[in-house]
Formats: structure tokens, sequence, C-alpha cells
């Protein structure tokens, strides 16, 4: 890597070490002093630059207000399983094609425009919260609003209290859709009344949050939906600057037999070009085309356009943020900056460091945090309230727990997604966690405690608040 930043052959910076009795072959680790030393020797100019300088300016260039313009909303579709996510979303698409373009045929790439009232509304093609959630932990907030789906001929489920707490975690606004009213057994407003208990007041019972009746199945309501989203935007007021270099997030990305790493991006300010250079996560590439949600080929992606990228060296991931480069050897250096990290801190993981409640309290203290989130998980919803409650009674002016989430039911990835990004532990009563969920856990550093007495935990709790939780038990 030296040799190639000196443009120098790798034969010769190996052969300059073995005259200095040193045995070197391409790939070897050498620090930055000899680094400095050789390439002097071979009669170049060094400037040191701190590996945190690497990234700077890459992101939030900083816009003037008067470069500003209303931009689309990006709405994600939450709700428990079975309550019609999918159908709303295939539902809204196919009502909805862009004027003009009807009976064109759609791609689903992730992510997908329609038009209302001659304004573009942006939905994530990815419904649930996991795909939410996982996006937000690697750093990238996607959506503006989130629509609550609650099935009318069933209730408030575990799922709809989880997307409540996601939404709420992200500080994104909701509006309930209550779906299925086409069934006879549909019920909405025993919806609005168990929503009450989760402190959503729609407006019908004097709060403030949208609610539209809706059938996937019929179409009724979707028009409305579709209103009730255009109305929270114009409140939410969004905007951002098409006239510069792009900056948003990766939806999905995979590898494509024909066309090579594809990966689906969602604008978020400034419009992409073709041509341009463009670094996501640990790849780049320059881009060779831009296609839309109809696979048609586009010159331009303006803010809140979803848009597939062709031309990238690899596949980033879901949730990676993305922002244009100057030059290829620019975009080179982040990446490989980038790569050089994950390299490091895979190794650093392995080398068996565990984050621990203890840490964890002193961070916060660290930070000034006076709370202390939590997520827990147990068996029966009995014994859940009765630790929600023991652990409220806890706190004192300092510092008091925060219950980010709890529900029945084993711990799972959505609860780990959620703990990495409201920086909760998790805490399990009687249950256990399954396999993604241990995996996750693993990977993102984040604690889980086993308790099947309420006592112990309690104890434990209070301990890691007082900054005296006793070594691992
Ligand atoms: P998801 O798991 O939330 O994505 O739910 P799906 O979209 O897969 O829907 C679950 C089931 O409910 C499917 O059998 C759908 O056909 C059905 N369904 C969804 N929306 C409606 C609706 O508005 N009315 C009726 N009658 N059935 C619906």
């Amino acid at each position: 890597e030296l040799a190639q930043r000196m443009s120098e052959r790798a034969v010769d910076v190996v052969k300059f070490f073995m005259k200095q009795g040193q045995i070197m072959k391409p790939g070897d680790v050498i620090d930055a002093d000899t680094a400095e030393l050789v390439a002097s020797e071979f009669g170049h100019t060094v400037k040191r630059v701190a590996e945190s300088d690497i990234e700077e300016g890459l992101f939030n260039i900083p816009d003037r207000e008067e470069d500003l313009v209303s931009r689309p909303p990006v709405v994600t579709i939450m709700g428990h399983v079975d309550h019609g996510k999918t159908s709303l979303l295939d539902a809204i698409r196919n009502a909805h094609v862009q004027s003009g373009e009807a009976g064109g045929i759609t791609q689903h790439i992730g992510a997908y425009q329609v038009e209302k009232n001659g304004q573009q509304i942006t939905f994530i093609d990815t419904p649930g919260h996991a795909a939410f959630t996982a996006m937000r932990a690697r750093g990238a907030q996607s959506t503006d609003i989130a629509v609550l789906v609650v099935a009318a001929d069933d209730s408030v489920m575990p799922q709809t209290v989880e997307s409540i707490n996601h939404a709420r975690a992200a500080g994104v606004p909701i509006i309930v859709a209550i779906n299925k009213v086409d069934k006879h057994e549909a019920n909405p407003q025993k919806v609005r009344t168990q929503l009450l208990q989760h402190e959503i007041v729609v407006e019908e019972m004097g709060g403030e949050t949208l609610d539209v009746e809706v059938s996937a199945k019929t179409g009724a309501g979707i028009d409305k939906l579709l209103e009730a989203i255009l109305l929270q935007a114009e409140i939410l007021d969004l905007k951002a600057n098409p006239d510069r270099t792009a900056e948003g997030v990766v939806i999905e990305a995979r590898l494509d037999k024909g066309r090579g790493p594809v990966a689906t991006v969602l604008v978020q300010t400034g419009t992409l070009l073709p041509g341009e250079i463009l670094v996501a996560g640990n790849e780049w590439g320059r881009v060779r085309a831009l296609v839309n949600d109809r696979g048609e080929q586009v010159k331009e992606a303006p803010p809140a356009m979803p848009v597939e990228v062709l031309g990238l060296q690899g596949t980033p991931q879901a949730g990676d943020r993305f922002a244009i480069v100057n030059n290829e050897a620019r975009a080179r250096e982040i990446t490989e900056y980038r790569q050089r990290l994950a390299r490091d801190k895979a190794v650093a993981k392995h080398a068996g460091q565990r984050g621990s409640l203890e840490q964890m309290m002193s961070q916060l203290q660290q930070a000034g945090t006076k709370e202390f989130p939590l997520i827990i998980k147990g068996d029966v919803q009995g014994s859940i309230e009765a630790i929600d409650a023991a652990l409220e009674k806890l706190g004192n002016d300092e510092v008091r727990a925060r219950i980010v989430h709890s529900g029945a039911g084993a711990i799972t990835e959505s609860d780990v997604t959620l703990a990495e990004t409201s920086g909760a532990a998790i805490i399990g009563f009687n249950v256990r966690a399954n396999a993604q969920a241990r995996q996750a856990a693993e990977q993102a550093d984040i604690e889980i405690r086993y308790y099947n007495i309420i006592y112990n935990l309690v104890d434990d709790v209070k301990a890691a608040m007082s900054g005296m939780l006793s070594p691992e038990r």
C-alpha cells in the first residue's frame, strides 16, 4: 500500500527494507514512523493525517437556509404480523402509480414513490420495524413518518407495541392505519381505545395522532391515508437542498448476476447524478446508471427519491450512509480506512471485550445521563408488570431506570436493534434470547442478562444504578 501511495514498485520498497536488514513482503504491516522514513528515503514529502481527518467533510455539509426547498416525506409501514403491512404497501403502490405511468411495470427495489395531489410520497418497501431499526442502528435515520397498521378485526398486539416504541425511540411521528375495515367483525373503535393504553391518542379521542380507517383489500381509505401523510409532512416542514452533491442511505444491496453490485439508495439531500463517485460504507464506485422503481434509467435522483445505483465495486450494507467524493483516490482512501477499522473492530471483539452493566452505567454517568435505559422481556405479562413497577420505584433524583420497551416472549433480534439504538441493556425474565438475537447481541456488544427471581433482577439494577454492581454472577 505504501508503495502504491508513493507510485513506486513494491519490489523496490521490499529491496529497501532488505538493505536495512529487514525481510518484508507485500502485506506486512509497518508503523507510521517506519513508513515516514521509507517515504522520505524515496524522496517523497510526508504529510501526516489523523485517521479522523479521513472522513472530514464527507457528511453533513451545511446548507444555507435559502437553498432549502420542500422535499417528499419518507414513510415506513410498521405493525404486527398479519395486520396487513405488505398488503397495504401493495395497495398503495398499485392504486397510485405515478400519473401517466399506469400499467407500467413496477420493480421491487426496496422503496417506491407515489404521487398524490401533485406531491410525491416515498415508501420504504420493507415492512416492519426490523429494517427500520437496523438502519437506525447503523446511524441512518431514513424515515420521517411511521404508519402503524393495526387490524380492526384483531387488537393491539406485541409487535404493535414494539413498533410504537421503535418509532418513539426514533422521534418519528406515527399515523395510525386501522386496516381490514371491510371485515364484518371489524371494530375500529376498540383499536382506538386500546391504543390509549400506549399513549397514542387519536384525534377523535381528543389527541393529535392522525388515524385513518383503511382496507388494503378493497382500497377504501387509501386516499385518505395518503392525505394524512401529506398533512403530517406539511407539519414536519421537510426540506432539502437539491443543488448540491447527494447524501443518503442504502436501503438494500445485492449482487446481481448480470449487473454486478446493485444498491438501492435513498437520496436524503442533494441530487445524485450518473458519473459521480459514490462512497457507501466500505464500498465505492463510479455511478454507471441510476434506475428508478419502474425499472427506467433516470438522469438524476433528487431528494427523497429511491434509485438503484449501478457501478459499485462491491455491495454495501443496508443502512450504510452514502456520500459523493471528488476523485477515486479519495474514495479508495475512505473505504480502505473503513475496512481497516472494521477489521480492527472484529479483532478487538474476538479478544473478548464485553460490555457489562457496570461499564454501561459508568459510560452513562460520564455522559451525564440520568436515565438507565432497559428493555425487559418476560414469560408472562403479570411478571413484567411486577418488574416494571419495582424498577419504577428504584430511582432517586440523580438516576432512574427508564423502560424503553417491555413485553412477553423470547428476546428477539428486534429487541437487540432497539437496545443498540436506545443504548439500553436487555433483561430476560424466565425467557431466553433466540439464536439470531444472541448473534446480533454478540456483534453489537449488547449485554443480555437473564433472571428467574424478580428480587435478584431488581437488586442488580439497583446496584448498577449506584455504580456498585457485584462482579459477574
Ligand atoms: P403483514 O404480515 O402485516 O405484511 O400482513 P399481510 O399484508 O401479509 O396480510 C395478512 C393477511 O391479511 C393476508 O391474508 C391478507 O390478504 C389479509 N389482509 C390484509 N389487508 C386486508 C384487508 O384490508 N382486508 C381483509 N379482509 N384482509 C386483509
